[in-house]
């Protein structure tokens, strides 16, 4: 037998933990609210047939605002499905149990699954299932996605459900003049198609889509709406009373934990604390990431490179191959692209602390509380989430833009993410830094990634202030989620599939244009090979013409320019065709403008992949806008900068310390207004539980 299965909920209650939990797969999971923009779907057996889950973005209420929202309610209202599996989290029953009652309301075959029961279990509790199950007419499956995982039991629930679901009773709905509104609207409510008893509870609650599906009919009165929200609650309050019993003691570690979580909160969410902790945190990431372990490594994998050089090269030179093919192997091919591949393990590094930050539950507390601040510039919370991928790769972090349900806001979230540094700029970070500033050269990369951030909520910022590009009314809103340890599955997935996407790059695109930039880069056209930089290539010829345009900010010679322009089909390439061209010193001369470079190379387009992602998000129009916004801010900060650093004649030193400061201190007085603002509720139509 074939079934069908959609798994649905609140945000952030494990459905797609559970989701890759059932079919096994690695969808990206992450402990923030809509992580999970888009339907997606897998097959899995079981005892002999033929499951098909459905995982959708999490949801509070089947009225719905926007995107993301649109599509869960869309597959259930109008999905095929055998079932809905409903997944709760343990710790939240009451406001979880409102979005259900509304898929009751729908008359589907529902299995509720309570999800995060281990964290009950460690204090000692448990829920009643049974009891839960009668009052509800749905059963009921207590599970942990973390431990002791048991997928067999929703699944048969589910093909017992869809088989054969239980009459179900409703009594709050008695209160409801649900049978009148119903015979004022009943040839509306006919030929929209929608269920009679979900399309007449929704034109009470005044629901706009339900609304325009019925057409112009009988408009109920508003009083009605806050009656429904309360009648449900009340219902709720009946069916979860006593639901929650002991069983058991909480665990002295679980008291540990508890104790440790509060004082966390204590101190990294304080309101004066919390922007200089986050700093203080990123910068000790960074400080191991680049400074000592990952540069550690990086060598290593220098030396071997070193080694596997010049032992090629004094083999091949035994052999009778031509000069240029020799060179072309040891320098273009193993030399040009080991390089890029030695930043592995940094990589590897700064993904292991953002997966711990991420999935312990501190990013999304941290946007939540930046939400504020962020609305006031014309983003939001969720627009926070896209620049936090951003850190990974641009052109898929624009992709997850699609969540954001204001098009201004979107767009401009989609061209303002390239500001922020992807992994494949950190490699050019990391050598020419290291190459200028030696141990100086964590806080240069530490003031890369702050000077990004601070472009994003520039623009932001000049962007809202203007008429033409201001954001609408958002109506996202995000929650609070609790910390949660980070599983060791999670974090080894997470660094698996950005290892992955990282070595594959480099074996295949960066290999390439290596290859093809050397012979470029060492042959002239009427002379055939000449070696690198002896002024004929066809590369120099090319690129010189170009130079000068970059004369201003430092670099304006035709290696830096050559390994600009190989930047935009990927990033990695820069570094891999800097160190094809002579290596870091021989291209920058000096370390004002190795600096001037990085600060380029920070904010201009980071790749045609992304450019290709921006286009689909947001449009050609906006793709053009993005591709000129960059190159321009980049020419103009990196001027900027230059002449900043200029001024302060006694050294770059103290430039770059002054530029860094004001950077600093404008982004913590920015953000620091947050203290001020007040914070939104989840969207679950005010119920009391989340004040
Ligand atoms: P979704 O938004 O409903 O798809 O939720 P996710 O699957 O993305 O999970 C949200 C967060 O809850 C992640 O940090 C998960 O690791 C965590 N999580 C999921 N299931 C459980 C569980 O059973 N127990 C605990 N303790 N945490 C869980
Ligand atoms: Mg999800």
């Amino acid at each position: 037998m074939e079934y069908s299965f959609v798994l649905t909920g609140n945000p952030n209650v494990g459905k797609t933990s559970l989701f890759n939990r059932l079919t096994r797969s690695f969808e990206h999971v992450g402990n923030w609210h809509g992580v999970t923009v888009d339907r997606v779907s897998k097959s899995a057996k079981f005892e002999g047939d033929d499951i098909n889950i459905v995982d959708l973005p999490g949801f509070y209420s089947l009225t719905v605002h926007s995107f993301e929202e649109e599509i869960s309610r869309d597959e259930i209202l109008f999905g095929k499905y055998d079932a809905l599996i409903y997944v709760c989290a343990a710790d939240n029953l009451s406001r979880n149990l409102y979005l259900l009652l509304q898929l009751l309301e729908l008359d589907v075959p529902v299995v509720v699954v309570v999800n995060m029961m281990d964290e009950l279990y460690a204090v000692g509790k448990t829920i009643d299932a049974k009891k839960l199950g009668d009052a509800l007419g749905v059963p009921v499956v207590l599970t942990s996605a973390k431990r002791g995982f048991d997928g067999g039991e929703i699944i048969s629930a589910a093909v017992a459900e869809s088989k054969k679901h239980r009459k179900r009773d409703l009594p709050y709905l008695r209160h409801l003049p649900i049978r009148s509104i119903y015979e004022k609207n009943k040839d509306g409510i006919t030929k929209s198609k929608l269920k009679p008893l979900y399309a007449s509870v929704k034109l009470l609650e005044r629901d706009a889509f339900v609304e325009s599906s019925v057409g112009s009919g009988h408009v109920a009165e508003t009083r009605y709406v806050a009656e429904t929200v309360r009648l449900r609650y009340e219902f709720i309050d009946s069916v979860t009373e006593n639901i929650i019993i002991r069983d058991g003691k909480q665990s002295a570690l679980n008291k540990a934990s508890e104790a440790l979580a509060s004082f966390a909160d204590k101190i990294l969410l304080n309101k004066f604390l919390a922007l200089p902790m986050f700093l203080l945190i990123m910068s000790g990431i960074f400080w191991i990431t680049f400074g000592t372990i990952g540069s550690f490594f990086t060598d290593i994998i220098e030396k071997g490179i070193n080694i596997a050089v010049e032992s090629t090269e004094s083999f091949l030179v035994k052999t009778n191959l031509p000069v240029w093919l020799i060179k072309l192997v040891c320098y273009g091919i193993i030399d040009g692209v080991g390089g890029v591949a030695a930043f592995l393990p940094q990589i590897v590094i700064l993904f292991f602390f953002l997966a711990i930050l991420e999935d312990s539950g501190y990013i999304s507390r941290l946007a939540f509380m930046t939400d504020g601040l962020f609305e006031k510039i014309g983003l939001s919370g969720r627009a926070v989430f896209t620049m936090i991928m951003g850190f990974g790769c641009s052109a898929t972090a624009v992709l997850t833009a699609r969540g954001l349900d204001d098009e201004m806001m979107r767009n401009k979230t989609v061209v303002l993410t390239p500001f922020l540094p992807c992994s494949a700029r950190l490699p050019v970070f990391t050598a020419v830094a290291g190459a200028f500033f030696g141990k100086m050269s964590v806080l240069a990369i530490l003031g890369l990634y702050v000077l990004g951030a601070v472009v994003v909520v520039a623009s932001a910022a000049i962007f809202e202030s203007g008429k033409k590009l201001k954001s609408g009314e958002g109506s996202f809103v995000m929650e609070m989620p609790r910390y949660r340890i980070p599983t060791t599955e999670r974090v080894l997935q997470i660094l698996w599939s950005n290892a992955k996407t990282f070595l594959i790059k480099v074996g295949s695109i960066v290999l390439v244009l290596n290859v093809i930039i050397w012979i470029l880069g060492n042959f002239s056209l009427t002379q055939g090979f000449i070696g690198a930089g002896s002024g004929d290539s066809i590369l120099e010829q090319i690129c010189t013409v170009i130079s000068p345009i970059f004369a201003p900010l430092g670099f304006g010679n035709w290696r830096a320019v050559t390994a600009l322009m190989s930047g935009l089909v990927a990033k990695e390439v820069v570094l891999s065709t800097v160190n094809s061209l002579g290596g870091v010193t021989a291209v920058f001369g000096d370390s004002l403008a190795a600096i001037c470079f990085l600060v380029y190379t920070l904010l201009y387009v980071p790749c045609v992949a992304t450019l290709g992602s921006i286009r689909k998000e947001a449009g050609t129009k906006w793709m053009i806008f993005g591709l000129c916004l960059q190159l321009g801010t980049a020419y103009v900060v990196t001027l900027a900068f230059r002449l900043t650093a200029l001024a302060f004649s006694c050294g770059i030193g103290y430039g770059i310390a002054a530029v860094s400061f004001w950077a600093v201190a404008a982004l913590l007085a920015a953000l620091t207004k947050i203290i001020f603002e007040k914070r939104r509720c989840v969207r679950c139509d005010g119920c009391k539980h989340c004040g």
